[in-house]
């Protein structure tokens, strides 16, 4: 038999995706993969109900059905700041993950370097090595989670094609400063590279921190290609709905990537979406003040248990260290987390380029009762996986224990 193809020869599984499956298997409390489990607005389930019989059964327009580019139009002109032009800037994808595959398709030949920030959503990886690219690691170092602008302009001295940037970001929550895009900027100019934006948290961004989007910045809308989904903002991440925002000679390009790769995203869910498109405001409020609520919640939690842990500045994760445990492997780690204990996280090491094993990674987009009952688990950590080490007082500095 020949050989499959070398690009996927280096490739495991998700272990986010792993991590969910592992925690169903122990019926833990599932806090690795981020999705929630509390319902969607409900006039968006409402008109999910109706449009189940309106006529909205077969395909729409591959590059997303006109009446949904143009709510969403509305809605991200009005957060960006700047038209965004329904017909000529936007293609609907089958999730972010798909905008994230389209971009890097459309930008990058084999063999084209691509920067990435570590930690990094593991997605970013895979989507480099499909696409052909290399990936420069450049890192977000512990315990604020910064870059270093000198590693950044030697990973640009590289000349790569892009730099993928997730802001608000997954999995350490920074939320980049005006002054750290700008920097970003200036780079991509300097060396002529393009930005591809994950902004899937875009909504989710703790005060004071506020949200940027890297395409507003001055000279950049012609070389970036911002990405989102509609996932996260309305809580419907098995729905599959994605985007790209992109000027229109990059969206001409993706329009034909994406027809190819998945022709379109479902019809009935993208008509369903428009009124949550065209929430107010104040939804966008009360989303944020529930999260903030969580965060104090579930991060107030973990420091009765004395567990060290980061604060993130947007998204709904949170990194907390594990050396105190004294495992070789953060994997193993989390199965017996998720066996003895219950409660089900993410290896540290799926994020980091680095040799990170003392880092795992909860999310916490959960009905408080289910972030009250994996504090309740939690209690018992120590008694179930007994430490070998004294905990440490701080995140430890970059990429090692401090045990
Ligand atoms: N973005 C979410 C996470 O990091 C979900 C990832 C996924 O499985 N699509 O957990």
């Amino acid at each position: 038999m020949q050989r499959l193809s070398e690009r996927t020869d280096t490739f495991t599984d998700s272990v986010i995706r792993r991590m969910t499956r592992i925690s169903n298997q122990y019926g833990a409390i599932n806090l690795s993969q981020g999705f929630p489990d509390f319902d969607p607005p409900r006039a968006i389930l409402d008109r999910l109900a109706e449009v189940s019989r309106e006529d909205f059964h077969q395909y729409s327009i591959t590059w997303g059905a006109q009446n949904f580019r143009e709510a969403l139009a509305e809605k991200q002109s009005r957060y960006m700041g700047r038209p965004v032009d329904p017909n000529g800037e936007i293609t609907v994808t089958c999730g972010s993950t798909e905008a994230m595959m389209a971009a890097m398709m459309t930008v990058a030949n084999p063999g084209d370097k691509v920067v990435i920030f570590s930690p990094f959503y593991e997605n970013y990886g895979a989507d480099v090595i499909l696409s052909g690219a290399e990936p420069i690691y450049v890192p977000l170092a512990p315990p604020d989670f910064r870059f270093d602008p000198e590693a950044l302009e030697d990973a640009f001295r590289q000349r790569p094609k892009a730099l993928i940037l997730c802001n608000p970001s997954n999995p350490c929550g920074r939320v980049f400063t005006r002054e750290e895009l700008e920097l970003i900027a200036g780079l991509a100019e300097k060396y002529d590279a393009y930005v591809i934006t994950d902004e899937v948290y875009e909504h989710i961004v703790y005060a004071p921190h506020q949200h940027t989007y890297f395409a507003t910045l001055p000279d950049m809308w012609k070389r970036t290609i911002s990405c989102s989904s509609l996932s996260k903002t309305y809580s419907i991440t098995g729905w599959r709905l994605g985007y790209t925002i992109a000027p229109p000679e990059i969206t001409e390009r993706i329009k034909k990537v994406h027809d190819f790769l998945t022709v379109g995203a479902a019809a009935p869910l993208q008509e369903a979406v428009i009124p949550g498109l065209r929430f107010g405001r104040e939804y966008y409020d009360g989303l944020l003040a529930e999260y903030t609520h969580k965060r104090e919640l579930f991060l107030g939690g973990l420091d009765r248990l004395h567990i060290v842990h980061n604060t993130p500045e947007g998204a709904y994760y949170v990194l907390l260290d594990i050396s105190e445990f004294g495992y070789d492997s953060d994997l193993r780690f989390c199965e017996d987390l998720a066996e003895k204990v219950g409660v089900g996280a993410v290896p540290g090491s799926s994020f980091f380029r680095e040799p990170v094993n003392h880092l795992i990674r909860f999310h916490f987009a959960k009905r408080d009762e289910t972030l009250l009952d994996a504090l309740n688990r939690l209690e018992g950590l120590r008694v179930k996986i007994p430490p070998k080490r004294r905990p440490c007082s701080a995140m430890p500095t970059p990429f090692g224990s401090s045990s």
